[in-house]
């Protein structure tokens, strides 16, 4: 039995895929290799299910080979479009704060769910279990699944994410299905970060404002939440920097400098600590900055600078002052790594978009063959950006690939 199409995984991207192209008529049919649709998104948001993002239009909040090459799609479906698409599909989603968007039931398993019913009340076949292990170019195409099963299809979608995550079935064998094309390095993003040292260890749980930097890259993130943990640091801060510098850390290590002051500029800092020192002489230095900073992060700084935190604020010399500011604003760290692609949100890389038609996402080296999701080299920055990506991918591989 021949399909209109067949969508190679059954994850965000591919859902979306399925549903526009089985609206439009197209005989479709999702072959996913876990034992449910929509694993991915489950874990999303902490499940929550961050579903987009009010400036997840912008291409500047995308990374990849071709930083243009998704606003053909991200215009075409927008963040408007997909939180009408949603709510028309009986799913409501609101502002969480900060132009953060998510299901206003909060729960990511009602967006798998919402777009699970939506593609199978339109007529779409899953077969799930199904895992696909090669792709024979067509027309017609056939498509060959573990276990000696084969479909064929005028066209075919690719929609099997990245290597993120991949208890959650997307554990990068969906490139080798690409064959024939170029896959660019990938590396893990929106990952936490593993700092050399032990400073970070002394600072486990502490969570603060702070700013990041990469003097030599040029790369500057913040203000935004960070979290030390005994490895390194988390939170979105690290994760957003992780999208910066993922593929540059899979070759070497990083020279980083944290801003423990973000909200005070470089200048103002000295005379903030030399008149809190004025004004609490007989304090302890490790307590000078208590209610500005979480009361741990001083001693450590102070300890690494080899200071000492028991001195009093009354003794402070004014190069020990100067010493301190530098510290705060400009507290040099080394980044290793990260923590690797079971803690990372997305992909860094993919197939490289420069042999994919950007209107329509068909792919330039086999006529038939579209890809839409985080498969592709586009990797969007933390916060719904990660998942507009694969509605507005979704939505125009499945238009294109049933003829639109
Ligand atoms: C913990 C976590 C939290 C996240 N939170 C957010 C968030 O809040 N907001 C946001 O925007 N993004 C978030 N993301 C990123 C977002 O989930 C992904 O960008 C998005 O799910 C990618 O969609 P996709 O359809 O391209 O890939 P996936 O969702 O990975 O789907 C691919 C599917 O293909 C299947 N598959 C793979 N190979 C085969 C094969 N050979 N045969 C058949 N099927 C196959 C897989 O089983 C999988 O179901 C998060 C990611 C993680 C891991």
């Amino acid at each position: 039995m021949k399909y209109g199409l067949i969508v190679v995984g059954g994850g965000a991207a591919g859902l979306m895929a399925g549903v526009v192209a089985a609206r439009r008529g197209a005989r479709v049919l999702i072959l996913e290799r876990g034992p449910r649709l929509g694993r991915k998104i489950l874990v999303t948001g902490n499940g929550r299910c961050n579903l987009t993002n009010a400036l997840a239009d912008g291409v500047e909040h995308y990374r990849g080979g071709e930083p243009r090459f998704c606003y053909g799609a991200l215009r075409r479906f927008t963040v408007a479009d997909t939180l009408a698409f949603f709510d028309e599909l009986g799913l409501p989603c609101v502002d969480g704060g900060r132009g953060h968007f998510f299901p206003r039931s909060d729960s990511a398993a009602d967006v798998a769910d919402t777009l699970d019913l939506a593609y199978r009340e339109t007529g779409g076949e899953v077969a799930t279990n199904a895992r696909v292990i090669e792709l024979i170019p067509g027309p017609p195409w056939i498509v060959k699944g573990a276990g000696g099963r084969s479909w064929a299809a005028d066209s075919v979608i690719l929609a099997t994410g990245g290597s993120s995550a991949p208890r959650t079935g997307s554990d990068g064998g969906g490139f080798a299905l690409a064959e024939g094309h170029r896959i660019t390095p990938i590396a893990p993003a929106i990952v936490p970060l593993v700092l050399e040292g032990n400073f970070t260890h002394f600072l486990q749980g502490v969570r603060l404002q702070a700013g990041l930097r990469v003097p030599e890259r040029g790369i500057e993130v913040g203000p935004a939440e960070l979290m030390f943990a005994h490895y390194g640091v988390s939170g979105p801060l690290a994760l957003q920097l992780s999208v910066e510098i993922g593929l540059d850390l899979e070759r070497d290590y990083l020279r980083l400098e944290l801003d423990l002051l973000p909200d005070i500029p470089h200048d103002e800092v000295s005379s903030v600590i030399r008149s809190r020192a004025e004004a609490h002489p007989k304090r302890e230095l490790g307590n000078l900055l208590l209610g500005v900073l979480p009361r741990k992060v001083l001693p450590a700084v102070l300890r690494q600078g080899r200071g000492d935190p028991g001195r009093l604020c009354g003794e402070m010399t004014g190069e020990v002052r100067e010493r301190l500011v530098g510290l705060l604003k400009s507290h040099p760290v080394v980044c290793t790594g990260t923590r690797g692609w079971d803690e990372a949100a997305a992909t860094l890389g993919g197939v490289d978009t420069g042999e994919v038609e950007p209107r329509t996402l068909e792919s330039r080296i086999h006529p038939g063959l579209y890809f839409a999701g985080e498969i592709l080299d586009v990797c969007g920055e933390c916060g719904g950006f990660n998942l507009q990506w694969a509605w507005s991918s979704g939505y125009v591989a499945g238009a294109s690939a049933s003829g639109e």
